[in-house]
């Protein structure tokens, strides 16, 4: 799997001399230009692995380096250096140090689903993106991002109560991301949902706050999906050579004090 793009290559591994003949022919400056060997002695060799037990990823062993991904990616036309197809090849090569240089762009996949459509091998470069984001976080290489916060409370409500509470979700979200609820466009948004909404809705939606409904006979779906989300987990993170511990207790105990 040869890179054939230039743009890869770090600058600092590009050298130049200002000043070279060989053998009578001045190939100073352009001319001189190669690239410094390197050699990696720190390869993961579980990386694939490690990615592909992770949601989005089972199928990074399908792809064949073609580069439709990249060259349909929606970030990567606004910033070069997000490119999935570099990623996939590093992941599937155990190059995790060469990975980690660009750990502070992979999430900025928007998720368009532009490449999904474009591969031809069926591999889910958006689930790619996703997993890795969530194995750089899982590893601690990045701090969890907000999306991953929304995620888990969304995830949490749904498992809890079989419903969604908005009011409570962004409350939640907005205290674990740091976040004010005076934000102008907040105020804005509830202010244009009082002036249109009907009474009776606004009412019901603030009941719902107050009281943080269930569906009906939840109890048996919510321990069946308690266990296989308990499984999954434990699953990736063995994967992962992590402990069994699981991190979902903050929301849990966040949850239960509001009772
Ligand atoms: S889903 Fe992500 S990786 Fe795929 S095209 Fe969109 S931004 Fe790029
Ligand atoms: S489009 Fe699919 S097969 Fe081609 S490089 Fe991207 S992930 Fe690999």
């Amino acid at each position: 799997m040869p890179i054939h793009e230039k743009s890869l290559i770090r600058p600092e591994d590009l050298k130049t001399h200002e000043q070279l003949v060989v053998e009578g022919v001045d190939v100073s400056g352009h001319w001189s230009t190669f690239i410094q060997t390197r050699v990696i002695a720190d390869y993961n060799e579980a990386l694939e692995e490690e990615v592909a037990a992770l949601p989005g990823a089972e199928h990074i062993h399908r792809c064949w380096q073609c580069g439709s991904c990249t060259n349909a990616c929606t970030v990567n036309a606004l910033n070069p250096d997000f490119n999935p197809r570099f990623w996939i090849y590093l992941v599937r090569l155990g190059m995790q140090s060469e990975l980690l240089r660009d750990k502070d762009i992979i999430w900025q996949c928007v998720s368009c689903n532009k490449c999904t459509y474009a591969c031809p091998r069926d591999v889910n470069p958006e689930g790619v993106m996703k997993a890795l984001s969530h194995w750089l976080e899982l590893k601690g290489h990045t701090p969890k991002s907000p999306s991953m916060i929304f995620d888990e409370e969304f995830s949490e409500q749904v498992i809890r109560r079989g419903r969604i509470e908005e009011g409570r979700l962004i409350q939640r979200f907005f205290k674990r991301t740091g976040q004010t609820l005076n934000q102008e466009w907040l105020v804005e948004m509830v202010r244009r949902l009082l002036r249109h909404l009907p009474l009776a809705l606004l009412a019901r939606l603030g009941l719902a706050r107050l009281l943080a409904p269930r569906s009906r006979g939840w109890a048996a779906a919510r321990a069946a999906i308690q266990d296989y989300v308990g499984a999954q987990q434990a699953r990736q993170r063995r994967a992962l050579g992590l402990g069994e511990r699981l991190e979902t207790g903050a929301a849990d105990a966040a949850d239960t004090t509001q009772h």
